[in-house]
């Protein structure tokens, strides 16, 4: 029988790496090899979720500053002022803290981690190079690939020296006076809302109509309206004589001190496929050698249980492109290393479901959002069979804003709901607290709730989520005095609209 170094080698220290590795070694004392090129905790601790959720908080305190604080009766008595290079310290230093605890989360489970660039020699053998150029070679019985994406530069005459990424704009030292922003997914959208709030005079630029298109038409379009109505009134600022950005609609926004390119993502497979669009890349994972098979656009292809094509290799997170969320990426690591290493049978079939994943855009403000579109769902159940209910309404936390009701931000809501018995499909909503609000109401959906099982829940109050449990059953809703709740289709107040 052929010995290895190690029972499994994960190749990526990020999300789904490093989840994979720990269970396998905590759960089933599994000798494990993690390797990673840069840092650990992968894409969402170093240039993702984290630095961006930070980067989220300063603004949406800028935001509450700016636009809210004088309505409850606060003054600062003078100009507020950002100091960008402290908040930017203050978010590495979190950072950095971070890749430490996944360290020493490693030492104490047992998995032995080594820094360098993974390639495939064969099906059990990967070598290493590390910075300073040493090789090593390490075998295992078993090999994940969770070496997950990054950012893509969209191909153009000097797109690439001209724009940075989302990865350069943790880079930024200070804040950019004027900002452009492309991209229409939910990366470009956060990014901007940030800058937007933290003072930068931003521009999104997107290609149709407007952003998030894969999101329900009733979110897409309602962040549409909240951006327009929050980013309204902005000066052109002179000076600066940056960057000028001709659009194909003829447009030019002028002075651009920072370009961020958010157009989408790429798997770190490294392309073995030499005529695609996108840039040849210098290192390789070399997955001919062990004949992983990739997507044209060069995802992994894996199954259900996360297999390749090769009886020993598995792939998980982004590199396969499924739902490229760090929570999905972890929960099916951990599946997998159940699978994998467990003795109780019921582990034999564990693999992660990709249905109903709740999911939030930090968004000024949120989305929060669970389960199937409008549109997606008649699609799978037939119009006749789709039942929606909308609402839309301002938060009571606008209540005591001294303006006119049309002025206030909005939240909207809709509920997706399929079959005679309801079940509710998709659950999607923008406005203040969405964000928090969504992870129960994912759990409901995981069990199967109807509309009649939310509206058999006792509502709490005041608050927006009530307005969930509540819809169509009310007529209107004491929301606010004055805003009352309205479906957008302008029936009656959220009563259930028929397709
Ligand atoms: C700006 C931004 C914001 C995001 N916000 C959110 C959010 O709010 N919520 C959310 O759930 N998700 C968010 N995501 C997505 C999330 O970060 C990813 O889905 C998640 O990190 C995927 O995990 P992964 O393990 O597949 O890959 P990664 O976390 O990317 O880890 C892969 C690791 O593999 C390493 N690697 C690659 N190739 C090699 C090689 N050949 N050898 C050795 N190491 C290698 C990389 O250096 C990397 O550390 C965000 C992403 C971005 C870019």
């Amino acid at each position: 029988m052929t010995t290895y170094d190690f029972d499994l080698i994960c190749i990526g220290g990020g999300s789904g790496g490093i989840a994979c590795a720990k269970r396998s070694a905590t759960s089933f004392g599994k000798k494990v090899l993690c390797i990673e090129r840069a840092r650990l905790g992968g894409t969402c601790v170093n240039v993702g979720c984290v630095p961006k959720k930070v980067m989220w908080s300063a603004a949406h305190i800028a935001h509450t500053l700016k636009h809210d604080m004088e309505h409850y009766g606060f003054s600062t008595g003078g100009e507020v002022t950002l100091d960008f290079p402290k908040l930017k310290q203050a978010r590495d230093k979190y950072v950095k803290r971070l890749n430490g605890i996944y360290a020493s989360g490693f030492a104490k489970a047992g998995v032995e981690h080594v820094f360098g660039e993974a390639t495939f020699v064969d099906e059990h053998t990967v070598k290493v190079t590390d910075k300073d150029g040493q090789v090593t070679n390490y075998q295992a019985e078993k090999i994940l690939i969770a070496t997950g994406g990054r950012p893509h530069f969209p191909p153009g005459e000097g797109v690439e020296e001209n724009c940075i990424s989302s990865d350069g704009f943790f880079d930024l030292e200070d804040l950019p006076k004027v900002a452009v922003v492309v991209g229409a997914g939910y990366i470009a959208v956060e990014l901007a809302g940030v800058l937007n709030s933290l003072g930068s005079e931003t521009h999104l630029v997107v290609r149709k109509g407007r952003a998030l298109r894969e999101f329900d038409p009733l979110i897409s379009e309602a962040l549409d309206r909240e951006m327009k109505h929050l980013w309204r009134g902005k000066g052109r600022t002179d000076g600066g004589n940056k960057k000028n950005i001709t659009l194909h609609n003829g447009d030019t926004i002028y002075n651009a001190d920072v370009v961020l390119m958010a157009a989408g993502r790429v798997p770190n497979t490294e392309d073995l496929c030499t005529d695609c669009e996108w840039a040849p890349n210098t290192e390789t994972l070399h997955l001919e050698k062990c004949g992983v098979k990739i997507t044209p656009r060069k995802y992994v292809v894996v199954d259900e249980y996360q297999n390749t094509n090769v009886e020993n290799i598995y792939a998980l997170g982004d590199v396969c492109g499924v739902v490229e969320l760090t929570p999905m990426a972890i929960a099916a690591g951990r599946r997998l290393a159940d699978r994998l290493f467990s003795s109780n049978p019921i582990h034999t079939t564990s693999k992660v479901s990709y249905e109903y994943v709740p999911t939030v855009v930090f968004s000024h403000p949120t989305i929060g959002t669970c389960g199937l579109t409008e549109p997606k769902a008649i699609e799978k159940y037939g119009q006749e069979n789709v039942k929606v209910y909308t609402s839309r309404f301002s938060d009571s936390h606008y209540g005591i804003f001294d303006m006119k009701p049309e002025d206030k931000p909005k939240t909207v809501m809709k509920l997706v709901c399929a079959g005679l018995d309801e079940k509710v499909v998709g659950i999607h909503v923008l406005g203040m607290g969405s964000d928090e609000m969504m992870q129960g109401f994912g759990v409901a959906m995981k069990m199967g709730a109807t509309k009649a099982d939310l509206d058999s829940c006792v509502a709490i109050h005041p608050t927006a989520s009530e307005e969930l449990v509540t819809m169509g059953t009310w007529g209107t809703s004491p929301q606010e005095s004055g805003a009352k709740v309205s479906p957008l289709n302008g029936a009656a107040a959220a009563e259930p609209r028929l397709n």
